[in-house]
């Protein structure tokens, strides 16, 4: 008798949702309370990947004892190209890798002088000011426009965060302003030499279809892009064959996933998903960390 290939038996029942964020960056939960909602949800696997922070992981991991829903350790690093915003998921990165660290701990800095800049422009035109900002913040976060959107719902000047998206925080709304980060290639090569897999976030987003051409790919998956997101609410119908034919082409693993922020974005938990199969590759691929639960 043939045993079953090891790679596909990684004991998961129930969804598998890997993208998802807390209050250590622009989720309005807290990681504790990102488990419960998984738990809820009846997801077998939850990743927790805020933006440039793996801040929420040793919360989350607490919290999931005993639930039955593992927890996969992830980031969502912020890299940009020809002023498109490109999101890298980094999954089971090693958190103390210097590099990563260095690099996190630099964008995290960018975002927060961009955010006091887009305020200093906002306020010119709308009552609103830094303080706003830094109470809707959980000390440490990751800050971004969902924190300005959030302080322009408290001021009453728009209803949801939704709604601050579509006017004032628009990218063509008159007060946006992009932040530094590395390029894709680099995020790439830091999450991999940190032991992680590199998945493009929702490459079919507006910034990452508009820049990310065949020879791109090509030296993003030289540098060890290991996946693309294509099951995802912000990648149109219309994108997804293109990236399943380079996911083809490359070799790529295909995931799926929600992108829940809380209540901060309409996403739920478990909307997309990623196979077992892809799941289990991730898993023994990724070297820096192991998922817990
Ligand atoms: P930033 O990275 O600071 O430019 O802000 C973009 C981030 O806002 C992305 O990570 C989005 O997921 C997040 N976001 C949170 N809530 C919303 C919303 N309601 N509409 C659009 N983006 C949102
Ligand atoms: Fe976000
Ligand atoms: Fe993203
Ligand atoms: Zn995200």
């Amino acid at each position: 008798m043939r045993a079953a290939p090891p790679s596909y038996d990684v004991g998961v029942s129930g969804a598998i949702d890997l993208h998802a964020h807390t209050s250590v960056s622009d989720g309005t939960e807290t990681p504790t309370e990102l488990v419960a909602a998984g738990v809820s949800a009846g997801l077998g696997v939850l990743a927790i990947t805020d933006h440039d922070s793996t801040s929420g992981w040793d919360e989350a991991f607490r919290a999931a004892v005993g639930t039955g829903l593992t927890i996969m350790p992830g980031i969502e690093l912020s890299t940009q190209l020809d002023y498109a915003s490109i999101h890298v998921l980094g999954y089971l990165i090693d958190p103390a890798n210097a590099d990563l660290v260095a690099a996190t701990a630099r964008i995290r800095e960018e975002r927060l002088h961009r955010a006091e800049a887009m305020v200093a422009r906002i306020s010119a035109d709308y009552s609103l000011t830094w303080d706003d900002v830094v109470a809707q913040t959980t000390p440490g976060a990751t800050v971004g426009r969902p924190h300005i959107a959030d302080a322009l719902v408290a001021r009453g000047h728009v209803p949801d965060r939704s709604a601050a998206f579509a006017s004032i925080l628009h990218w063509r709304g008159g007060y946006y302003r992009p932040h530094e980060a590395p390029p894709p290639v680099e995020g790439v090569r830091l999450i991999t030499a940190a032991g992680g897999v590199a998945v493009i976030a929702h490459p079919g987003a507006r910034g990452p279809q508009r820049v990310l051409s065949d020879a791109r790919m090509r030296s993003l998956v030289d540098a060890g892009l290991a996946g693309l997101e294509i099951d995802h609410r912000d990648n149109p119908p219309s994108s997804r064959p293109h990236w399943e034919e380079l996911a083809r082409r490359f070799g790529l693993i295909r995931t799926g996933s929600s992108d829940y922020h809380g209540t901060g974005k309409p996403n739920r938990l478990g909307e997309n998903t990623t196979s077992p199969e892809a799941y289990a590759e991730i898993i023994a691929r990724g070297t820096g960390s192991r998922p817990v639960g």
